[in-house]
């Protein structure tokens, strides 16, 4: 019987690992299959501009995997048995022999009042695209807030104050804007909000959302007739009503090969994963950790199946890429344990690495098996050896 190797998810991280994983499994031993809610890959760093009304290219999974090996199931994953090794899927069931668990995250309300009900996100296609409606909708002089001081909330807000000039925007952060970045970038990020003339309200906590805006903990209201919530992540909760070990935010805590440390069969990839870095902190919900993680439990998954040599060494960073607009940029340069350096790149050539990084991350998902060089191995029988 083959060897059935099933990954939930088909964002950055799934993708990767199972076009890795098809690329350097034999076919005549193993049976992979990529089980995804939506049946086209969602190019989920471009979600502020899918909400501007840019439009993104459509990439059906069944098309990008076509002749790969990996058969593609459009289903939304409801449940994990790892007693029994089985995933309750909405259209039935599927077993499997190794899990990869690639499910993403979703935009969190962190527990404040009003976000569930008047809040807009990001987080994915369908957020987006109501976001898209609401924005389109606004008249000259409507107001607009975003909520969150991160990467995501940052890109959000200079690409909504870039495409509507004619709307009121302005952006509150917990702290200083941009505060975890070099002073050169801080500068520029400072520059480009003037330029693009964002109101920043910092130092300021949200404490309630409602039809006509926020509340503040100082007492402030910050009117706005759309207020977008980019000041929380949360992974599904699917892994933490399994018997796997999750780490407090429910991501399946897993050791340097991706692997659960709670059940050998099970790995987690990207946002779904508590995976430490160098610097001995998990590692951050992005595509820049997403990928490589895809492809360390893919090479960790081959190597135990085959009798090879399990992967080394921790995953590290060397930036973090900010759009601010179509046209500007910040490339924050950072050590592999993700401090920033001093140095970082802006404006025009900082967008132009930005672009080129983002149509790389897509390219590699719709060229699944592309680039690798083909080393299809045969499984070693369970009854021999396998050094590990
Ligand atoms: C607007 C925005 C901008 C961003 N910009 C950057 C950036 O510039 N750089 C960067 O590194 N990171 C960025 N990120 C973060 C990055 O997008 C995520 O960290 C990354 O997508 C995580 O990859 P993933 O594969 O773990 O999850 P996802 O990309 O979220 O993929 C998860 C997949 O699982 C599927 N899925 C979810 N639930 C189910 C279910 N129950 N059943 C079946 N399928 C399901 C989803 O449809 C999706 O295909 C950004 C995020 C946002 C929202």
């Amino acid at each position: 019987m083959k060897h059935r190797i099933v990954v939930l998810g088909a964002g950055y991280a799934g993708a990767n690992a199972a076009g890795r994983l098809a690329k350097r499994l034999h076919p005549a031993d193993t049976e992979i299959t990529l089980v995804n809610a939506d049946p086209e890959f969602v190019e989920r760093v471009r979600m502020h501009q899918l909400a501007t009304g840019q439009d993104l290219k459509p990439r059906l999974l069944t098309d990008v995997f076509a002749g790969t090996g990996v058969r593609v199931r459009t289903a939304r994953v409801t449940a994990v048995d790892t007693e029994h090794k089985t995933v309750a899927l909405s259209d039935g069931e599927i077993a499997y022999d190794t899990l990869v668990y690639a499910l993403g995250s979703a935009a969190a309300d962190c527990g404040v009042p009003g976000v569930a009900e008047h809040a807009h996100h990001i987080d994915g296609k369908g957020s987006a695209l109501r976001l898209r409606d609401r924005l389109a909708a606004l008249a000259a002089g409507g107001t607009v807030l975003v909520v969150g001081g991160g990467l995501t909330g940052i890109e959000a807000v200079t690409e909504i104050a870039e495409a509507r000039p004619d709307l009121e925007v302005s952006f509150a952060v917990r702290g200083g804007l941009g505060a975890w970045m070099s002073e050169k970038a801080q500068r520029h990020l400072r520059g480009t909000f003037d330029r693009l003339g964002i109101t920043v309200h910092e130092d300021t906590d949200i404490t309630s959302v409602g039809r006509a805006g926020a509340m503040t903990a100082d007492g402030r209201a910050i009117p706005a007739e759309v207020t977008v919530w980019t000041a929380g992540f949360a992974v599904h909760p699917i892994a933490a009503a399994t018997t796997l070990e999750v780490s407090e935010t429910g991501q399946i805590v897993v050791d340097d090969t991706m692997r659960s440390v709670s059940h050998a069969g099970v790995y987690a990839v990207g946002d779904a994963a508590l995976a430490r870095g160098l610097n001995g902190m998990p590692l951050r919900m992005s595509c820049a950790s997403g990928v490589p993680t895809a492809y360390r439990a893919a090479d960790a998954i081959v190597a135990v199946l085959t009798g090879g040599s399990l992967p080394e060494n921790k995953i590290g960073y060397t930036g973090q890429c900010v759009s601010l607009g179509r046209r500007d940029a910040v490339v924050q340069w950072v050590t592999p344990d993700d401090r920033p350096k001093d140095s970082a790149l802006t404006g025009k050539t900082a967008a132009r690495l930005k672009e080129i990084i983002c149509k790389a991350a897509a390219w590699s998902i719709s060229h699944p098996t592309s680039m690798l060089p083909a080393r299809r191995r045969r499984v070693v029988p369970a009854e021999q050896p396998v050094t590990v």
